[in-house]
């Protein structure tokens, strides 16, 4: 472990605007600095870096975080390597013998450890079982495509882990998902006699595993369950390792099993990802559009293939924005993108992608023109039925008027005349579902200002208390738990709070929030400000413990309520 200490000390000797710096041309605005975000594809900068603060952030893709984060998302590195880079460019030691055995401390600590030593053993047994390896080399996998996707063996024993973990009967094995309980108590390695595929976190932390059957037997693929760790439905499988080979080649091919991701990899394609035993969602497009605007889809010929490419594409349309481009490719009969890279090669895969990929406009109507005859009237208008409430969901206000032109065209209506009977919004305010139009964000809640407001000046946190913030909504659970933090470390700076912030569950909320400080100017009393929401807080919280001490008779009050009682007057 590298101590956390030396994490504080390190974030304080470094400053962001210089990491970020020599990788992205910022230029100064205001107190921050900005440029084009590095993460997405822009023209106007809305990536911005703020020195008080010590993070970055992106209005327009959402990346947020500190220099520890920014040389992770920006270089494809882990945890601990960007420890080290920053240390380097500090010329400050790392102190600690073995870096490999460190893993990026998280709330869950224990957990973390747990599945990177299990991931190393599982490797370990990889290099001892030659009938292992036998299965891979038949594969046509290397030992480094291998190595570069940590695979491993779990071997075929029920209480294998046990020569791992020093207490079998420890929770956190069954929390991970690695051991079964069953109805007698027993419990049992849940992965044995498989290869191994870690699943990793966009962070580089192993949250997961897939196991294939090396033989014949039933499943083929076993996927860990939902954990606190991993959750499939946000999670892809190698984007970790393909972050910067999908950069480099400026799109990412999507595909349905790991397997498919390591032979495309060992065939040059190392821009592949794969969904974990799951349909495609918004979340992972989202993910997806993050790291490129160009993404293909691969899908297998058979009726399966078909039904997960239209789930994709369902997903899909609330996500899109209008530089979104999305292809659906589906291979021969008989094809997975394994079977077909091993069969063709690498070249003959990526012409298939130009020649036979489907954009999801073209995909979208030749699907439904399929199922409907727009010879007659009945089938346009069966047409119209299905398509409406897809196009619905696109917000990408380009492409929903084309889409909806191309609509009008195929049934032979006016653009105008398919607006009216859909209700859809007047030209010139596309996109927008008619109930939004005009609305304006409902005011921020006492809870969501206190939160933006302590991220801002953390120093103010004393004067808070944490019974005065009550209801159970998702600002005053992250602020409950950001002064606990600053309870127990108040004199936390501000890149060791931005970089706390993204260890916790509510990193994402904590981000949008600290990032609505950035706009801020110098006219804006930020104590003023706090007094005014703390005082808020704190009255709301006194109106609620008088109305419960007053049902009670002053005889029944303790002598606790009654001292509380006169404090509150
Ligand atoms: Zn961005």
């Amino acid at each position: 472990m590298i101590p956390q200490a030396f994490i504080q000390t390190l974030l304080s000797r470094v400053d962001i605007v210089d990491v970020v710096g020599r990788y992205v041309p910022l230029k100064k605005a205001g107190a921050n600095f900005q440029a084009c975000c590095p993460f997405h594809q822009e023209k106007s900068p809305s990536f911005t870096v703020s020195p008080t603060k010590q993070f970055y952030h992106c209005f327009g893709c959402g990346a947020h975080g500190s220099a520890i984060g920014f040389l992770m998302e920006y270089s494809g590195v882990g945890y601990v390597e960007a420890i080290r880079m920053l240390a380097d460019q500090a010329g400050l030691q790392v102190p600690q013998a073995d870096r490999e055995q460190s893993v990026r401390p998280r709330n869950e600590p224990g957990l973390a450890e747990l599945m990177q030593a299990v991931t190393r053993w599982y490797r370990q047994q990889l290099k001892q079982s030659s009938r292992a390896i036998a299965y891979l080399k038949q594969r046509g996998l290397t030992g480094e495509i291998a190595a570069r996707f940590g695979l491993g063996y779990a071997p075929d024993n029920w209480q294998g882990l046990a020569q791992v973990v020093k207490d079998y009967e420890s929770p956190a094995l069954a929390e991970v998902g690695l051991v079964i309980v069953n109805d007698n108590g027993r419990r049992y390695d849940r992965f044995r006699d498989r290869i191994m595929f870690p699943i990793h976190s966009t962070r580089g932390d192993v949250i997961g595993f897939g196991g294939r059957i090396l033989d014949r037997g039933e499943p083929k693929y076993l996927n860990s369950p939902e954990t606190v760790l991993f959750q499939k439905g946000q999670e892809l499988y190698g984007l970790f390792q393909a972050r910067q080979a999908i950069r480099s080649a400026g799109r990412v091919l999507v595909v349905e099993g790991y397997m498919d991701v390591v032979a495309l990899a060992q065939h040059g394609i190392d821009w592949a990802v794969a969904t974990l035993g799951t349909a495609t969602t918004p979340a992972h497009v989202k993910k997806l559009l993050r790291q490129t605007s160009d993404v293909v889809f691969c899908f297998d010929g058979d009726a399966a293939g078909q039904r997960a490419a239209w789930r994709a594409l369902e997903q899909s349309l609330p996500v899109l924005d209008d530089t979104s481009r999305l292809t659906f490719l589906f291979l021969p009969e008989q094809h997975d993108p394994d079977s077909y890279v091993r069969e063709f090669g690498r070249d003959a895969f990526v012409s298939l992608v130009e020649a036979q990929g489907l954009p999801l406009s073209a995909y979208l109507f030749r699907h439904l023109t399929e199922r409907h005859d727009l010879q007659t009237e009945e089938g346009r208008s069966a047409f119209l039925k299905e398509l409406q409430p897809l196009l619905v969901q696109v917000q990408a206000p380009t492409l929903a008027l084309l889409l909806r032109k191309r609509a009008a065209e195929l049934t032979g209506l006016e653009a105008g005349e398919l607006a009216g009977l859909w209700k859809l919004p007047a030209p010139g305010k596309p996109g927008l579902p008619v109930a939004a139009r005009g609305k304006r964000p409902a005011p921020a809640s006492v809870n969501h200002k206190l939160l933006r407001l302590i991220l801002f000046r953390p120093d103010l946190a004393g004067q808070l208390r944490k019974e005065w913030i009550t209801g159970p909504d998702a600002d005053g659970s992250a602020l409950v738990r950001l002064l606990e933090i600053l309870a127990a470390s108040p004199n936390l700076n501000g890149a060791v709070l931005a970089e706390a912030c993204q260890q916790l569950p509510e990193a994402q909320l904590l981000a949008a929030r600290a990032a609505e400080s950035l706009i801020w100017d110098e006219s804006f009393d930020v104590v003023a400000e706090f007094e005014l929401a703390a005082g808020q807080a704190r009255n709301a919280w006194r109106q609620s413990r008088l109305a419960v001490l007053a049902r009670k008779s002053l005889s029944e009050l303790s002598d606790e309520e009654r001292e509380e009682l006169r404090g509150l007057h």
